[in-house]
């Protein structure tokens, strides 16, 4: 694996790697890597892709500072996951290489995306991924990006991204599967904060998800919403939302005949963790 900390020479690999007629697959992340994140590499990788793999810790994506500044750093413990997965190139930039000097945020225009479930929770945060994301897909330029579905509607911004920018004649964008522990907790960086009675109580998130699909053809939206909060809160978990949404735009929806999405967010301790479930 190749390690580059400027985009100039990562440019330049990966020119060359598209002049022996690879494709680029790219999976960008914000460290602390987990299986998650590894099954991304392994998708990057298959189909005589070259595989690059970004750890930057975006701060225009964090609304909240305390969030920011505890959220894990495990750089070389990364390194190591990402050679015995045999990825091509690691991207490690550092924050002017990203947001060099004079750099202007531009505005991205996401519609009714922005402000609801994350984007009403965490203002600015899609801003802030749409930002470094441009930025990533400027230098990278892959031919396909891979993301997790954990992250659903982040997915959504960045296929919409795609579409404002011009890029989507380029860059293809896949959506992997959620990875989880053996108790069904989805597998996330923030996780490494959580102590073992937290992680324990965490579980009840995808409890709940698998409560609301096992039902959803026996109770009205409504309620299995309402049974899921319920459940959540009588396990000592501050719950931000749990919402069964269409899962094309995110919009609340009270019926099932479209293709459906629970969303669950909820604080255990001091962490703040987000998983969903396609319904139908
Ligand atoms: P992050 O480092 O949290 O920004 O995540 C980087 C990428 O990994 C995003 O596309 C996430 O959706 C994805 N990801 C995070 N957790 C998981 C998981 N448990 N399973 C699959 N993908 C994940």
């Amino acid at each position: 694996m190749i390690n580059f900390k400027t985009s100039k020479p990562l440019s330049q690999y990966l020119s060359r790697q598209r002049a022996a007629g690879k494709r680029i697959g790219f999976v960008p992340t914000m460290g602390a890597l987990h299986p998650g994140h590894l099954s991304l590499i392994d998708l990057a990788k298959a189909e005589n892709r070259v595989c690059v793999c970004s750890i930057f810790i975006n701060p225009t994506q964090f609304n909240n500072e305390n969030d920011f500044l505890h959220y894990p750093v495990t750089v070389e413990k990364d390194i190591q996951e990402l050679l015995k997965r045999g990825c091509h190139a690691l991207f490690l930039p550092n924050h002017s290489e990203i947001y060099p000097e004079g750099f202007q945020a531009r505005y991205y225009e996401l519609g009714a995306l922005e402000n609801i479930l994350e984007g009403h929770f965490r203002p600015g945060h899609f801003q802030g991924v749409c930002q470094v994301v441009d930025r990533l897909l400027e230098i990278i330029e892959p031919d396909d990006i891979f993301l997790g579905q954990k992250d659903f509607q982040q997915c959504l911004v960045i296929d919409h991204l795609l579409t404002i920018t011009g890029r989507r004649i380029q860059t293809h964008i896949a959506i992997a599967p959620t990875v989880r522990e053996p108790g069904g907790l989805a597998m996330s960086s923030r996780n490494t904060r959580l102590n073992e009675n937290e992680f324990q109580t965490a579980k009840a998130i995808s409890e709940a998800l698998y409560y609301i699909k096992d039902h959803a053809l026996l109770q009205p939206v409504a309620e299995l919403e309402l049974q899921a909060m319920k459940y959540l809160s009588g396990k000592g978990l501050s719950v931000d939302y749990v919402t069964i949404a269409d899962a094309g735009t995110l919009a609340k929806t009270t019926t099932l005949n479209k293709p459906a999405i629970a969303l669950i967010a909820v604080t255990v301790g001091k962490v703040r963790l987000i998983d969903n479930m396609l319904l139908n």
